[in-house]
């Protein structure tokens, strides 16, 4: 146990991280069209997911360098058998307030409760569209129905914080965004549209569907909504309240100016790498360190140099996708 507090995690253009994104494994069983539009498929010579104490190492250095929150993502991080035990042992480490997941909703109206259990308290759930027919069209699943039920077994199950991600696809499902206000205002809800991201993979899907945010955001003010001033610490999306009774839409917008001057995240992928941009270069392993508890004070030591060394800001502008072929290698 440290008696002092070691200083916190903080690059050169005072940033600091808070927030880890860690991804369980780069399988998922979805086929979204802007992510894995054939599926998954298994690469040749990929190491092994991290182990459970593996985890419970990389993220109790990160918790004493002050980082108090944690997404579980992927692929479809619950498709990870250990996917259970990985949260529970990620809600005992000490200074870990808050446990994440961004899930495509497989099996959630099933899951939410053993998913509270395991300390669970906040869950984004991608829905890209209200129409059964489109939603598959887009995630190559008819699964809608169950993503519905599963966010009322999430309220049911206490899971305080619900928030519905949406990517913005012009000609997919750019004509539901009044559709998605009212849905977001009649089950009180928190949704978040996405700008699609330009990966290795997708440059034409890119080109054929991207959609800048300002065009949400142009809706919701003639709608009335209200954009809501940043918090200090809040990550890069833009917030807009409704007036008028519940329901909260975020935009995220990486192509907006300024994106990366309020990042806050680190990512690690499910083999163990750190990535400092979710459009940077290959991710630099950590595994080394995770193998023993007395590696700890190492490992630290590596954090605190890496996270020093961030860039200012992403090269997507310049079509430079970084080595991301799809996001589900990460996790978004
Ligand atoms: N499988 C889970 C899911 O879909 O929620 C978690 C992983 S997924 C990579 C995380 C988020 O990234 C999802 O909300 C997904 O819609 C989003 N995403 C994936 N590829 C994207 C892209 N090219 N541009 C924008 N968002 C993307
Ligand atoms: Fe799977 Fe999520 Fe990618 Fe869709 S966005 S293919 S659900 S990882």
């Amino acid at each position: 146990m440290n008696e002092v507090a070691l200083p916190q995690l903080e690059d050169k253009h005072g940033r600091r991280f808070e927030y880890l994104r860690l991804s369980l494994t780069d399988v998922c069983n979805f086929r979204c069209s802007y992510c894995l539009p054939d599926g998954y498929r298994k690469a040749k010579g990929v190491p092994a997911n991290l182990t459970v104490d593996e985890i419970r190492r990389l993220v109790s250095a990160f918790a004493e360098l002050g980082l108090w929150k944690v997404r579980l993502t992927g692929g479809e991080p619950t498709l990870r058998r250990e996917f259970q035990e990985i949260a529970a042992a990620v809600s005992g480490i000490s200074g870990v307030r808050k446990i994440a997941v961004t899930t495509n909703g497989y099996r959630l109206a099933e899951r939410a409760q053993s998913y509270a259990d395991a300390g669970i308290s906040a869950i984004n759930i991608s829905m890209d569209s209200l129409k059964p027919a489109r939603f598959r069209a887009i995630t190559g699943h008819d699964r809608l129905d169950e993503i519905l039920r599963g966010i009322e077994a999430c309220r049911a199950a206490g899971i305080g914080s619900i928030k519905l991600n949406a990517v913005l696809l012009k000609g997919l499902n750019d004509d539901e965004l009044d559709d998605f206000t009212a849905f977001v205002v009649a089950h009180d809800l928190a949704l978040r549209f996405i700008e699609v991201m330009r990966t290795n993979d997708n440059p034409e899907y890119f080109n054929a569907h991207h959609l800048p945010g300002i065009y949400v955001a142009n809706r919701l003010e003639a709608l009335g909504w209200q954009r809501q001033a940043r918090q200090a610490g809040a990550g890069p999306a833009i917030d807009y309240a409704n007036p008028h009774g519940p329901g909260r839409i975020g935009i995220i917008a990486p192509y907006s100016k300024d994106f990366c001057a309020s990042c806050n995240r680190l990512r690690v992928s499910a083999t163990g790498k750190l990535h400092l941009c979710l459009f940077g270069d290959a991710g630099i392993d950590l595994r080394p360190l995770l193998q023993r508890d007395d590696q700890r004070a190492e490992l630290i030591e590596r954090l605190h140099r890496l996270v020093a060394t961030k860039a200012p800001a992403h090269l997507l502008h310049q079509g430079n996708s970084g080595a991301t072929p799809h996001l589900a290698s990460i996790g978004g």
